[in-house]
């Protein structure tokens, strides 16, 4: 995803963090590197426009040119301005019991599989959904969606399988006191926006009055789908958009031009063919995995956040006087659990690594019984742990000599991390590094 768009931003980095010495011309030089590989990921122009000026200004401005890591300023301005024109997170608003939700959108798109998933993903939530089968228009669809609603057990309605409006008005009474609370419905596409099928979208969503028309869109099918955004929106005043594909080899363009081209949020993405590949849309994971970044620049938002401030410019203080103890490491670790869980804080490393997290965890608590069986002695200088000390710890923490080396050689490790953090660099390398 995004590989090309990732690759040419990247060497707009380099051409900033190859260089000694920031200048206002070579910050230039990058910014027209940007607008380059935007252009080529199929943005549509007016939303690369203004994200250029919106970049220009903030990248040329004082704070950049002086700060010690202009490249990693560049990359946070942009990160910020990806965000910004994906607009914030956007949820399903369902106020009525049940709520309707209407999904359209081209042939092809993606509806009746994202119909699917969208009421496997409620259903998760607790929801109590139900299928309508309203595409009359291809043959094989309503046999297409009732399959699926026995995948995930979810009812199909399809009632006489010939004409839309009625299938509808049948299915609101079928579900009227049903108990299940939220009724998703495929509707029939074209290959092109056509009167008739815009007609028939206008008939319908007229009698349901829905909580949500979402549209589906075709993360593959760049501008041509962000045009047919513009135009079922100015029809139907959709709520939001569902962008599916993005596991392909999409560029880039839709998911950057619709929300600014229609003032409309994306809601959901979809990320395969199989039924749990949908996901909500969060723009600030979309924008790190755009600058190839993972989540660091969040969880370092969100470990300024939640440690302890005090705490971290103690032990800050000590490293830099070579100090750091395994006492502190111990308290370290504390303020790391603060952070949640540990597959949260994975989920947010760059590339998100495959990790099984009930092995990190098992992990940390085994580093912690071993820092916990030391004499505060120990913990504190710990270059006296010799053979007879560790074989005492290893037995003391359940563990062996071997892992006890192990915390060792991590805890020397986490001393070289923080020294890298002290001189301000981005952790980039924090994929290979174990707690
Ligand atoms: P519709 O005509 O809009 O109802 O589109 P469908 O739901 O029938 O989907 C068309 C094709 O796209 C099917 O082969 C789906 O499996 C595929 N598809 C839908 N969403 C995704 C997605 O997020 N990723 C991938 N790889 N394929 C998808
Ligand atoms: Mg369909």
């Amino acid at each position: 995803l995004f590989e090309g768009l990732q690759e040419k931003l990247s060497k707009a980095f380099k051409t900033l963090s190859g260089k000694g010495k920031i200048t206002e011309k070579n910050i230039k030089e990058a910014i027209k590197m940007v607008k380059l590989s935007l252009l080529e990921a199929d943005v549509n122009y007016k939303v690369v426009k203004e994200f250029i000026a919106e970049v220009t200004e903030k990248a040329t401005g004082e704070e950049v040119l002086k700060s010690l890591t202009p490249d990693q300023m560049f990359i946070k301005i942009l990160r910020d301005e990806l965000i910004r024109v994906m607009g914030e997170k956007s949820q399903l608003s369902l106020v009525h019991s049940p709520s309707y939700i209407m999904m359209v959108g081209l042939q092809g798109s993606g509806k009746t599989t994202s119909a699917a998933k969208l009421a496997n993903l409620l259903k998760k939530k607790g929801k109590k959904p139900f299928l309508v089968a309203a595409d009359t228009y291809r043959p094989a669809a309503i046999d297409q969606l009732i399959t699926l609603g026995k995948k995930i057990d979810v009812p199909v309605f399809c009632g006489d399988r010939k004409n839309p409006v009625k299938i509808v008005r049948e299915a609101i009474k079928e579900v009227k006191d049903s108990g299940y609370n939220v009724v998703i419905f495929d509707t029939a596409g074209r290959l092109h926006i056509d009167d008739e099928m815009m007609n028939e979208l206008e008939e319908i969503k007229d009698i349901l009055n829905p909580d949500e028309i979402l549209m589906v869109v075709d993360a593959m099918a760049g501008q041509d789908a962000v045009n047919s955004a513009k135009i079922f929106n100015e029809r139907l005043d959709v709520t939001g958009y569902v962008v599916t594909k993005m596991d392909g080899d999409a560029r880039g363009g839709v998911i950057l031009s619709i929300r600014y081209i229609t003032n409309k949020p994306i809601k959901f993405i979809g990320v395969g063919e199989k039924i749990e590949d949908l996901e909500e849309f969060h723009p600030e994971r979309i924008a790190s995995r755009i600058l190839g970044l993972g989540d660091v620049l969040s969880l370092i938002e969100k470990a300024e956040q939640e440690l302890d401030k005090d705490k971290m410019q103690r032990l800050g203080k000590k490293m830099l006087n070579a100090e750091f103890t395994l006492e502190d490491f111990q308290e370290q670790l504390k303020e790391i659990k603060k952070l949640g869980s540990l597959s949260k804080i994975v989920e947010m490393l760059p590339g998100s690594p495959k990790v099984d997290i009930n092995q990190s965890e098992k992990e940390l608590k085994v580093i912690e019984a071993i820092i916990n069986s030391m004499t505060p002695e120990e913990r504190r200088n710990p270059k006296i742990l010799n053979a007879s000390r560790k074989k005492r710890i290893a037995k003391g923490s359940g563990t062996s000599v071997q892992e006890v080396n192990k915390l060792l050689k991590n805890y020397e490790e986490m001393k070289k991390m923080m020294k890298i953090f002290k001189k301000g660099k981005l952790p980039f390398n924090l994929k290979g590094f174990k707690i």
